[in-house]
């Protein structure tokens, strides 16, 4: 590493969900772009992810749909039903009717499977792993950027797509810690031998609910049905670790949702390796850029998961901000930026409430307004 200072058009910090889409967006509309993130390397971490058919749309931009929907799941319908009676409170049809009606599938898939491939689709030579961003200094004709391996990049525009604990958002608001939102969800892989051996049937996308809207969201997320999945929200006192999560276990699997319906019980019956993650939240953001630094996805509208449309948003921010500065150029960058939040805010704020209401589908509803948003036609503004 070196302590000359290097330049590029634009930078996006973080590569995660968001970082990578946008990464990928803005070099396929002609824009310089390189990407910085703090890990070494991402691991497949055991947890799944919903991408809905808004979000599919992109992933037909960057190339990489046809690859998700044959690795992913693609559910013919998300059930929600009563935890302890099996009752069915709705059914939404996806599948083909989901890609007749909001124009691309609805997939279930291994987010490090997605991750994996959103990554592959970037230039190899433009995403520097291994870079953590410690420094932002905004100078008149560029943002410098240090990070902590010793590296400096002169940046024309920074795209803050670093998650819920932005630096990019404590440069432009200031230090403050996200909220803890009372909730924590655990996240298994279940031993499939194990659930096989029980002689249920396991549907490919479930939300059991129980009193006070605890629940269990369900699912495949391999289209061959090899690898079931599930992730919980449960209301707990407090959170006290420092840790991004910790050790469960299938005891208090048992504790919290045991004596419920027969598939749940084969699901934590089924459970080995169990972990807990707590749920954090900010209010919505009365700022999401500044000069030449702007945010998307966690950074500036992070929420509980239960709409499973957190890292959708997060995308759906990259394709609409790609659009903008293809409208300005990099020059208008001011413009773009606020023609970029004015599009997004309500949108992202509105999926945001829900979201950590966690009401969505669980009574009949029409999902079209989001999963038949298209964020690369939408108007603009
Ligand atoms: C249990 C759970 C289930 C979920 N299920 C769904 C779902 O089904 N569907 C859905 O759409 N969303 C879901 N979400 C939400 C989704 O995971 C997030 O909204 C999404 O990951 C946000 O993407 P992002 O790119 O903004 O941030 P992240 O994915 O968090 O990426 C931020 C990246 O920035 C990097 N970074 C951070 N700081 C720095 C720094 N200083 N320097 C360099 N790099 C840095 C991080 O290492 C990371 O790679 C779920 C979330 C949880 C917790």
């Amino acid at each position: 590493m070196t302590d000359a200072i290097e330049r590029v058009e634009i930078a996006v910090i973080g590569a995660g969900l968001g970082g990578a889409a946008a990464a990928a967006l803005l070099a396929g509309a002609g824009f310089s772009v390189h990407t910085f993130e703090q890990a070494p390397v991402f691991t497949r971490l055991g947890a799944g992810i919903h991408i809905g058919p808004n979000v599919m749309k992109i992933f037909r931009r960057i190339g990489i749909e046809k690859t998700l929907e044959a690795i992913g799941s693609h559910p013919d319908f998300w059930f929600s039903r009563d935890g302890n009676t099996g009752d069915y409170l709705s059914r939404i049809p996806l599948g083909d009717y989901g890609r007749r009606e909001y124009g691309a599938s609805y997939i279930t898939i291994h987010r490090g499977d997605m991750h994996a491939v959103q990554i592959d689709a970037l230039p190899q030579d433009r995403v520097h792993f291994g870079h953590r961003l410690i420094a932002i200094e905004e100078r008149d004709s560029d943002v410098l950027l240090t990070f902590e391996n010793g590296r400096k990049i002169a940046a024309g525009l920074v795209v803050g797509a670093d998650g819920i604990n932005s630096m990019i958002r404590e440069m432009l608001l200031g230090p403050e810690k996200p909220r803890f939102s009372g909730w924590v969800g655990h996240r298994a892989l279940v031993n499939m031998d194990k659930l096989r051996a029980s002689g249920l049937q396991f549907e490919a996308c479930v939300k059991w609910w129980w009193e006070a809207s605890r629940h269990i969201m369900a699912y495949a997320t391999k289209g061959d049905g090899s690898e079931y999945y599930y992730v919980t929200g449960v209301p707990v006192d407090g959170w006290e670790h420092e840790t991004s999560f910790v050790d469960s276990s299938r005891e208090e699997m048992e504790a919290i949702f045991g004596g419920s319906h027969p598939v749940v019980q084969a699901l934590i019956d089924a459970t080995e390796t169990v972990t807990k993650w707590p749920f954090w939240n900010r209010d919505p953001l009365n700022l999401w850029s500044r000069g030449r630094l702007v945010m998307l996805g966690d950074a500036c509208h992070p929420m509980r998961p239960h709409m499973a449309q957190g890292a959708c948003m997060a995308i759906e921010d990259a394709a609409v901000l790609t659009r903008c500065l293809e409208e300005t150029g990099t020059s208008g960058y001011r413009e773009a930026f606020a023609l970029y939040e004015a599009t997004r805010r309500d949108r992202a704020t509105k999926v945001q409430t829900i979201s950590n209401a966690n009401t969505w589908l669980k009574e009949p509803e029409d999902p079209a307004w989001v999963y038949a948003y298209d964020p690369l036609t939408a108007q603009l503004g």
